[in-house]
């Protein structure tokens, strides 16, 4: 299985040191070394096996890869976003939103801090595994929070993601233990506006 990988971890855009003292070195080298890198593997494994079943003709359980391969391909595509919305505390992590974002969270939510208790209790709460979402409905312009479970449950189809915070036990016991609501606050410290700005002006254009 070479010639049809198409998937393939992305490199953090910072060090692993770089997000400390909110994440851990060892933290974050698991999290995307090990965890993002098996979603990785499973998609382009998937992909595999269909290539061979279709080239010998044989025949696959569907339904069985198709879950599979969604599972893997939504926990590889959150964490890619994932990454490059946070970004080093104090540089440019934390801080407020600006400019349009800011007016349509305000708009939608009434306030920032609105906004960030209704994100923040949205994570606190994902039953089990999972991720806290801010998205764009496109059609209608406005602003969601959603829950997903697992990488792929609760998920609206069509709607832009903006932000995510990847509230998996792996993402943050080693610092954390089962303190998740400590991992969540840490998180405002080091989220990136500026790049969920650059997204939600793409999704506006
Ligand atoms: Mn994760």
């Amino acid at each position: 299985m070479t010639e049809n990988i198409f998937y393939s971890l992305p490199d953090l855009p910072y060090g692993y040191k770089d997000l400390e003292p909110y994440i851990s070195e060892n933290q974050l080298r698991i999290h995307h070394d090990k965890h993002h890198q098996g979603y990785v593997d499973s998609v382009n494994a998937v992909f595999e096996i269909f290539r061979k079943a279709r080239e010998e003709n044989s025949d696959l359980d569907i339904k069985s890869f198709l879950k599979t391969l969604s599972f893997n391909m939504s926990g590889h595509i959150l964490h890619s976003l994932f990454w490059f919305n946070m970004t080093p505390a104090g540089k440019s992590g934390g801080g407020e939103p600006k400019e349009h974002l800011a007016e349509a969270i305000i708009q939608e939510f009434g306030s920032i801090e609105r906004f960030r208790k209704e994100f923040t209790e949205a994570a606190n709460s994902v039953e089990g595994s999972g991720w806290a979402v801010l998205a764009i409905d496109e059609n209608a312009k406005r602003l969601i929070i959603a829950q997903i479970e697992k990488h792929n449950v609760n998920f609206y189809p069509n709607f832009r993601i903006l932000m995510v915070l990847d509230v998996w036990e792996h993402a943050y016991y080693l610092d954390y233990q089962n303190m998740r609501a400590k991992f969540t606050d840490a998180f405002w410290n080091i989220v990136n506006w500026q790049e969920i700005e650059e997204r939600f002006n793409r999704a506006k254009a």
